[in-house]
């Protein structure tokens, strides 16, 4: 493994549903603070500051560390956890999967359960179970005592399993929550790769409690108070049998959204962008998701506005256990941001808004 697998590793196995983002902070923060100061805002995003040469434009990028999970709802009398999703969740990719329990005593593997297919009613057999409909089985039986042993309460959160694994293609990557530490690691490698004389200073963020409605975005942006922002994202790879294939293919570059269900990116700040990528020979994509919202969705609206735009890495099966990204797509991206960036002098950003 490499350097960036590495990182990529850490940052996918870190354990951060949204509301839980310590650990993923403590990581985010060992990353940048040789290049920047630290500091958080009052609900748990980090602020990573890196002067450049001159105080302002202040450019703030983006990335959320909390990935989505569920949470402990109330455990049964023979011992089995009841749970809340934390973000969206399919019924159909959470069944049988392994999930780590963490209570005030410890971390405890359980096991996504429901019914058995085989004593189903042949038409619940064809619906997707609903979660409410699941339990958590942390090894439930006979006189065990789930809630008193392992300290099980409602509210703890419960984290999805699942290694970072390099795939037969060496360029592809399988883990977890790479929405959104894929966007923490860009944020951490594009504050390293823009060295010491970016005409401006960078805040580079690491929001919290993205995926349960943009809520780090708003207490970050209002800190950091930016002149011109970036969120960076996963994407749905759509070249999977049975897409349509008019989003991203793994491999095809940076992703540059021209629309999601929270933003429609500053047009001015769109075609710079566009443009910078042009000019540096780095491949990109456009491409646009109407549902589902960004970190820019809430940054662009910090005091009177603030010019966004979101950059994606497209990931194939998000929100779920296990998505798959490909490196050339990241690489592509860090290139790009860190080009976009060195570019931004107080002229440039005062150019994307009207005058
Ligand atoms: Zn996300």
């Amino acid at each position: 493994m490499d350097k960036t697998e590495l990182m990529f590793k850490e940052l996918t196995e870190a354990k951060g549903i949204s509301g839980f983002e310590d650990e993923v902070a403590d990581l985010m923060a060992s990353y940048v603070s040789d290049v920047a100061t630290v500091t958080h805002d009052n609900l748990g995003s980090l602020v990573a500051e890196k002067k450049g040469k001159s105080e302002s434009p202040r450019v703030m990028i983006a990335g959320h560390m909390d990935e989505i999970g569920f949470m402990v709802k109330n455990v049964t009398k023979e011992g089995f956890i009841k749970f809340l999703p934390i973000g969206g969740w399919w019924g159909h990719v959470a069944l049988a999967q392994r999930v780590l329990v963490r209570t005030r005593k410890g971390d405890y593997v359980g096991v996504i359960g429901s019914k058995a297919p085989h004593i189903l009613k042949p038409d619940e057999r064809k619906k997707v179970l609903e979660i409410s409909d699941m339990y958590i089985d942390v090894g439930a039986a006979g006189k065990f005592d789930v809630k008193k042993s392992l300290g099980v309460r409602p509210g703890d959160p419960i984290v999805p399993i699942s290694d970072f694994t390099m795939l037969g293609n060496k360029k592809t990557y399988a883990a977890k929550a790479w929405d959104d530490r894929i966007g923490v690691a860009t944020v951490i490698d594009v504050l390293h790769k823009i060295g010491k004389t970016h005409p401006n200073t960078v805040y580079g963020v690491g929001t919290v409690q993205e995926e349960v409605g943009l809520r780090g975005a708003r207490t970050s942006s209002n800190l950091v108070d930016p002149d011109v922002a970036f969120a960076v994202d996963v994407t749905i790879a759509t070249d999977t049998p049975g897409c349509d294939g008019a989003g991203e293919d793994l491999g095809a570059g940076a992703g540059i959204m021209v629309l999601d269900g929270s933003a429609i990116p500053s047009r001015r700040l769109r075609d710079f962008v566009i443009d910078v990528a042009e000019k540096e020979k780095i491949p990109y994509v456009l491409t646009a998701l109407s549902r589902g919202g960004t970190d820019s969705g809430t940054i662009q609206f910090n005091k009177s506005g603030v010019p966004c735009l979101t950059f994606v890495v497209p990931s194939r099966y998000i929100h779920a256990h296990v998505g798959i990204i490909h490196r050339k797509d990241y690489d592509s991206l860090v290139k790009l941001m860190t080009a976009v960036v060195k570019r931004l002098d107080a002229k440039t950003v005062r150019s994307f808004v009207r005058g």
